[in-house]
């Protein structure tokens, strides 16, 4: 999946050096000139990370950065502050208030792009190109292949991402709302009982290398990839 990078920055030059930058590295870019703005794109799809300049017309992005803070929605999705100031009392502010990192300017391209890894390595592995391997069950993003015991296993495309999210988030439950944000972008025109229709899909297609029991079904909450058999799967 290609990581969704928005950009939080009033001036232009920047912002098209940035967005310049996030295609370079196989990303897709999001442009917002303040905080409304991306507040608009974030209400129809969530992005994979912010970068988000501190020096914002009308809300700062530090205040922006505590509003996305404070709604479940939106509290996890990682931050990168961008800023022209060094004070070491800024950048201690900024990780205090839930920032992943902090990038002063003018930085090089490479090491925007650097950080930017950095933080999707741990707060959104389903972005990389990077193999998993659970009980057995091998994700290859490169190939685009799933395997288990030497069986292939065919899924749809939206099987296949959402076995990535999850065997990426092993050992989480995820809501089918999180689910539909993360796996499908969408969370406003895709019903969740959607979710529930590629679950299955998704097991009917593990069952056939007999890993279908590592989605869990965990009641009253969501779903949840796990070796574990503490929480029991139920049939949907
Ligand atoms: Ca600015």
């Amino acid at each position: 999946m290609t990581a969704r990078i928005m950009i939080v920055e009033d001036e232009p030059a920047i912002q098209q050096m940035i967005a310049f930058t996030i295609v370079q590295a196989g990303y897709k870019p999001i442009c917002a000139c303040d905080a409304e703005e991306a507040m608009n794109h974030i209400h129809g799809a969530l992005p994979d990370l912010i970068l988000l300049d501190w020096m914002l017309p009308k809300m700062s992005g530090i205040e922006f950065a505590r509003k996305l803070r404070g709604h479940s929605r939106t509290q996890r999705i990682p931050i990168i502050m961008l800023t022209a100031r060094s004070d070491e009392n800024d950048k201690v502010s900024a990780l205090e208030m839930g920032a992943d990192d902090y990038v002063s300017k003018p930085f090089s391209p490479r090491e925007l792009i650097a950080r930017i890894k950095a933080v999707l390595r741990r707060r959104a592995p389903e972005t990389l190109d990077e193999a998993v391997v659970i009980d057995g069950l091998m994700f290859d993003p490169v190939n685009h292949r799933v395997t288990a015991g030497g069986g292939g296993i065919t899924l749809g495309p939206t099987e296949y991402r959402l076995l990535h999210f999850l065997m990426t988030h092993a050992d989480r439950v995820y809501s089918r709302a999180q689910l539909l944000d993360r796996v499908w972008g969408d969370h406003v025109f895709v019903e969740e009982r959607t979710v529930d229709v590629h679950i299955r899909r998704l097991r009917k297609a593990l069952g056939t290398v007999g890993k279908e029991e590592l989605i869990k079904t965990v009641r009253g909450a969501g779903y949840c990839f796990s070796v574990n058999a503490d929480s029991e799967p139920d049939a949907l």
